[in-house]
């Protein structure tokens, strides 16, 4: 036995959880804590296959992160440059106005910039 516990120690600790749990609640217990070590063990199969897959393939992981970078950083410039400063808000009326007009299409008040 590990740990220096005899069978004797394992028999107390069943009696003393069957007088805690009581017999009817025991088996539920079993199972529950099984499910729990599957669960577990299946946990840390996959923790040890994932990090297996990127330490082995380490070539792909640029390859697939740069199509995604380079795609990612022209459109957020543009977006927010197509949003921001082609339109401009009145400060009288907060009306969006183009960006070339000098006047406000609405009230006509002289648009800052
Ligand atoms: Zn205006």
């Amino acid at each position: 036995m590990p740990f220096g516990i005899q069978p004797i120690h394992l028999i107390l600790i069943i009696v003393v959880a069957l007088i805690i749990f009581g017999p009817t609640r025991l088996p539920e217990i079993g199972r529950g804590l099984g499910k729990s070590i599957n669960e577990f063990r299946k946990g840390a199969k996959e923790m040890t296959e994932g990090f297996k897959d990127e330490v082995v393939a380490p070539v792909d992981a640029p390859q697939q992160a740069h199509p995604a970078a380079a795609a990612s950083m022209p459109v957020a410039p543009a977006a927010a440059a197509a949003a921001a400063p082609s339109m401009v808000t009145c400060p009288s009326c907060s009306t969006p106005n183009p960006s070339g007009a000098a006047f406000c299409n609405k009230c006509g008040a002289k648009l800052a910039y």
